[in-house]
């Protein structure tokens, strides 16, 4: 097997965090890339472990030090893939999963041409929601924000080598190791991408729509 940099990437909350954890847990071949942001810790987040958190300051010499294999701006704070982090994984010949938003797969996809990119689809946008809420881990505020992105990155997915629907995640989790095992090729391809990324928009601007106009209510 040649180790390969596996790119996923999704709305936030549609579970690629979640699948990201769960494929590095059930197999050996698989690595996974600890990201740098500059974002405060969640409650049950470790450093080191789900990122390493670092000053404003500190990421932006590292960045200026060349440390980086791509970096972006999120929701006011910045995140990166760390070269240290993919040679590591990739010198213990395992795959490497980059956890991370688009504008960084663009970044690896032009200097690694051999990243299989993969982009995960929530089932719906009311999953999606539920989600992001239920995770219980950002504002209202952030929430609303999140979602605006989400628009976004879901006119990117028809541009990715894959997609993948979480609906049940031992099915997702099934799908990513079918790609991972053939070498980033997949017999089938989702149908109907773009069919389920304009569904999804639809009813992602209508629940940001109603938020908007009713004030106080949260989507
Ligand atoms: P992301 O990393 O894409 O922002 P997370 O992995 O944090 O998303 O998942 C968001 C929330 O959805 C978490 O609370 C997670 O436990 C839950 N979740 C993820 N995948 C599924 C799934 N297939 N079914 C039900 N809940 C899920
Ligand atoms: P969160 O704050 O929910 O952990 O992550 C917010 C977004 O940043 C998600 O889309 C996540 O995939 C992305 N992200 C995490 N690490 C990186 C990284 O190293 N580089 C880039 N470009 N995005 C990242």
């Amino acid at each position: 097997m040649t180790p390969s940099l596996l790119i996923l990437c999704s709305p936030s909350g549609a579970g690629k965090t979640t699948l990201a954890r769960r494929l590095v847990t059930s197999r050996t071949d698989v690595g996974f890339s600890v990201s740098a942001t500059t974002r405060p810790p969640r409650e049950n987040e470790r450093p080191g472990v789900d990122y390493y958190f670092y000053t404003w300051e500190e990421f932006c010499r590292r960045r200026d030090a060349g440390e980086f294999l791509e970096w972006a701006e999120y929701s006011g704070h910045l995140y990166g893939t760390l070269n240290a982090e993919v040679e590591r994984e990739l010198g213990r010949g395992r795959h490497v999963l980059l956890d991370i938003e688009i504008q960084g797969a663009w970044q690896v996809r032009a200097s690694r041409r051999d990243a299989v990119a993969i982009f995960v689809l929530p089932p719906s946008a009311e999953v999606l929601i539920a989600r992001l809420r239920g995770r219980g881990s950002e504002s209202p505020e952030e929430v609303q924000r999140r979602l605006a992105r989400a628009d976004e990155e879901l006119q990117a997915a028809p541009n990715f080598d894959h997609v993948v629907v979480n609906e049940r995640l031992d099915r997702a989790l099934e799908e990513i190791a079918e790609i991972i095992d053939g070498g980033g090729v997949r017999a089938q391809r989702l149908p109907d991408v773009e069919a389920r990324v304009r569904t999804l928009r639809r009813d992602l601007a209508r629940y940001r729509q109603e938020n908007t106009n009713s004030g106080t209510r949260q989507v």
